[in-house]
């Protein structure tokens, strides 16, 4: 028999369909919570920003009633109200303090005070804003919310609201920011149990589905391999319990090829009129009885039987009616047979019987009772009862004497009985 590859292209199919859209789920799945929680973040520090920015506003309202002005000939100095808040940082540093966000205060675009600082320390106070927040914010005179803004090489989350006076002129711009490096930290905190969640479950439910897909296929590999050995035409064939006891349809599978097989074997080995064992698996059973003495010194007695007259049967009442009586003598030896040993049909009228791990007399005295049955046997047929007898010849088989010379010293015993008048069981 060719050798079965236990891998064969199911197997690959199987692996990757049980395997791979799982993957991309997975996959398709992190990515989009990634995106949600980032999204989530951004209008979060949007809002705050927002907030913040709003609530710095009105702190200065409260605290300087009045407009923004700009005073002076040669320094100039920004007034809020009657207040010069020119260097007055008190109000944006104590906003800082509290929410660790980075305030600006802009008379149009020059940064008038500041809470972001330069390598030295110095706040950047002086420099200008960006020519996009001036156009957007400044002249659009509407609050912008950026993702990216870089002020002094650090990026921040920045969010730009007009400074407008009483009579609402924007005068100028209040910033807030937030570092990006501080927001993505919070983004990845957040997201990082997520993706560790996400990707342990995909590995988990990966793995449960791959054990069940080899299970499945590990389950078609010993039914492939067993069809192929009912194929290579070896009948005694095995299929494990493991997959019979499966309960879905590859058990069913399998019970089918068990049938398949118990069908082939009777087709192979019994004799289809009376349902003994033919003559083939007679032969195998003298083999295996021979091998059994051989190997185990288990003994055995051999014996052929052979119908009285039987010629005389289907010349009488019709061969069906010698059909009816093979039958009847088929079922009367089987049932006197078991827990002895084995029969089979030898031929026409002829019979073979193995008498396992007896000895000669003990062998004797079954075929003997056996004879008995045959003889108060009455095969109705029509409106007759067909009686028979029956010769049974017996020989001891052993180590030296070869299965052909047991058969022929058998066939003796039956000719020997045949000469003698018939209906006896011989055995010397
Ligand atoms: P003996 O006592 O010497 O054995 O006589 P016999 O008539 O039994 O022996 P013989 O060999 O002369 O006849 C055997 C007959 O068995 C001949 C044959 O037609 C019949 N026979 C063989 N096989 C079958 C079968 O399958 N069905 C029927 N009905 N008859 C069969
Ligand atoms: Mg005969
Ligand atoms: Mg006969």
């Amino acid at each position: 028999m060719a050798k079965i590859k236990k891998k064969g292209k199911l197997y690959y199919s199987l692996q990757a369909f049980s395997s791979v859209p799982l993957l991309i789920l997975g996959l398709v799945i992190m990515i989009f919570s990634f995106k949600t929680v980032q999204n989530a973040m951004y209008g979060q520090v949007h809002t705050e920003l927002q907030n913040m920015t709003d609530m710095l506003i009105s702190s200065y309202d409260m605290l300087y009633p009045g407009d923004y002005t700009l005073q002076g000939d040669v320094g100039y100095r920004l007034f809020k109200g009657e207040q010069d808040i020119t260097s007055d940082y008190s109000v944006i540093d104590k906003f800082h303090e509290n929410t660790g966000v980075e305030f600006t205060v802009f008379y149009e675009d020059t940064r008038i005070l500041t809470t972001i600082r330069d390598e030295q320390g110095q706040r950047i106070v002086g420099t200008g804003a960006n020519a996009k927040v001036m156009q957007e914010v400044f002249y659009g005179g509407s609050s912008r919310f950026y993702t990216n803004t870089t002020i002094n090489n650090v990026h921040y989350f920045a969010y730009y609201a007009p400074l407008c006076n009483s009579d609402g002129t924007i005068v100028g711009m209040i910033y807030a920011g937030m570092p990006c490096a501080q927001v993505n930290r919070t983004v990845k905190a957040t997201i990082f149990p997520i993706l560790i969640i996400s990707l342990c479950s995909i590995v988990v439910v990966c793995l449960v589905s791959s054990s069940y897909t080899r299970k499945i296929l590990a389950a078609l590999h010993k039914i492939r391999t067993f069809l192929a050995q009912i194929a290579a035409g070896n009948l005694n064939a095995t299929l494990g319990q493991d997959v019979l006891s499966r309960n879905d349809e590859l058990s069913e599978i399998g019970i089918s090829a068990l049938s398949m097989q118990r069908s082939l074997r009777n087709l192979l080995e019994q004799d289809t009129l009376t349902g003994l064992s033919n003559r083939r698996f007679g032969d195998q059973k003298l083999s295996e009885a021979q091998s059994q003495l051989m190997e185990k010194d288990v003994p055995y007695v051999l014996c052929i039987g052979d119908i009285d007259y039987f010629k005389s049967v289907n010349d009488t009442y019709g061969h069906e009616c010698g059909d009816e009586v093979l039958k009847a003598v088929g079922k009367i030896m089987k049932k006197e047979m078991h827990g002895s040993g084995c029969v089979a049909r030898w031929g026409g009228e002829e019979f073979l019987l193995i008498y396992e791990g007896a000895t000669l007399s003990e062998a004797k005295a079954e075929a003997e009772a056996m004879l008995s049955r045959i003889r108060e046997l009455k095969v109705p047929y029509e409106d007759n009862e067909v009686c028979i007898t029956m010769t049974l010849g017996l020989a001891q088989a052993s180590a030296d004497i070869d299965i052909n010379d047991l058969l022929k010293e058998a066939d003796l015993m039956l000719y020997k009985g045949k000469k003698a008048g018939r209906n006896c069981v011989i055995s010397e």
